[in-house]
């Protein structure tokens, strides 16, 4: 048995100093895969080439620093795309090279998804960085649907305009809501669309805590993946300065506490629905043997 964090940016600065350790660590405590989505257009490459050890042998004098074989790390896999809040950093002239760059990562085979993508109205945006946002949704939307890959989906205080566009996307290939942290309305939207939640740090936090709560009992179990969105999203009881995948455990434990189930329940659900979404990328029984043996 195994968790899945579907959620995390490992290729972030914040991991410099203990990249490579802290992901064994997760390993060792159990995270058997990780997705890690682009935020920015230079994201797409620099990702991988943070983190992707097969494809990038000149890591290896990283992990040996750190004291870390390759076989001791977590499956990890990528989200090609651009992050909403970012898009208002190019300009139309951007927009050519950013397809290219989201294009060429999602050719490769550990890319798993497109994403994150969405809309974002957390802070105040201005006429021209909403058509942005929206230009940029519907662009990974349609890429998305074209190279049948899934969607990793960043939505933040903008549920009802992105369930709007989503709904006239057939969305065959599914996706994950990152960070649910709305009410049960809303995720029912999401559901009906064939959509899945990503569970994360939310749970414990006001003034989502009851709501998200409420939403997270009702929904279907097959419907849930488990997530930390690391660096960010710590959640309340985490001391640590930067969340990480090590919180997943726990936070499965809350969601089980939530459904009033065991959390092993929750966790070989949230496993299977990891795998489900990602599968057409994912590489489950490789995993599976390694972990095993
Ligand atoms: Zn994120």
């Amino acid at each position: 048995m195994v968790y899945t964090d579907s959620h995390a940016h490992y290729d972030l600065k914040h991991f410099n100093n203990n990249r490579w350790s802290l992901l064994a660590e997760c390993r060792r405590r159990g995270i058997g895969a990780i997705l890690v989505p682009a935020i920015r257009p230079e994201s797409n490459d620099t990702m991988m080439q943070t983190l992707d050890v097969e494809t990038y042998p000149e890591l290896l004098p990283q992990l040996d620093a750190e004291g870390v074989r390759p076989e001791e790390l977590p499956e990890i896999y990528y989200a090609a795309g651009v992050h909403p809040t970012r898009v208002w950093n190019g300009t139309e002239e951007d927009d050519g090279w950013w397809e290219q760059k989201i294009r060429s990562a999602a050719g490769k085979k550990k890319v798993a998804a497109i994403g994150e993508t969405g809309l974002d109205y957390h802070v105040e945006l201005t006429p021209e960085m909403r058509e942005r946002q929206m230009e940029w949704f519907h662009r990974q939307l349609r890429i998305g649907e074209e190279l049948e890959l899934p969607l990793v989906l960043h939505i933040r205080m903008a549920d009802d305009d992105a369930i709007s566009i989503l709904k006239r996307y057939p969305l065959r290939q599914s996706g994950v809501v990152h960070c649910f942290n709305g009410g049960w309305e809303t995720a029912r939207e999401y559901l009906n669309l064939g959509l899945y939640l990503g569970v994360g740090g939310s749970i414990t936090l006001e003034p989502y805590r009851a709501s998200v709560g409420e939403a997270l009992k009702k929904a279907p179990l097959d419907r849930l993946l488990m997530e930390t969105d690391a660096p960010y999203v710590r959640p309340s009881w985490c001391t640590d300065p930067v969340n990480t995948s090590l919180v997943i455990p726990a936070l499965a434990r809350e969601l089980a506490e939530i459904r009033g189930i065991q959390p092993e329940e929750v966790e070989q659900a949230t496993t299977e629905n990891f795998w489900a979404v990602y599968r057409s990328r994912g590489r489950h029984s490789s995993m599976e043997n390694r972990l095993d043996g």
